[in-house]
């Protein structure tokens, strides 16, 4: 019964890892392009897809976060667009 149980195990963590590789290809080769040029997909390119899949999640943080500005003459925290503070009505420019 224990020899039973080592095979379960075995096949269980085979077919885990084979899960686990296939989900990290698909992940890695949907940015995999041939990035410098030169006519073939090898390392450089591999290393310069998970670049630009990191690029990319950095440059989606960033685009959520809402730009802003301080007032400079009531110190508070406004939006970046706006001309007039809406604190203290001072005329920001822009
Ligand atoms: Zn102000």
């Amino acid at each position: 019964m224990s020899l039973f149980y080592a095979m379960f195990f075995i096949a269980f963590t085979i077919i885990s890892i084979v899960v686990v590789v296939t989900i990290i290809r698909t992940f890695i080769r949907s940015n995999m392009k041939d990035t410098n040029g030169d006519g073939k997909i090898d390392a450089n390119d591999f290393i310069n897809g998970i670049n630009i899949q990191f690029n990319n999640i950095n440059q989606n943080n960033e685009t959520e976060k809402p730009k802003t500005k301080k007032c400079p003459y009531c110190d508070s925290i406004v939006k970046d667009d706006v001309f007039v503070c809406p604190n203290c009505g001072a005329n920001l420019g822009n």
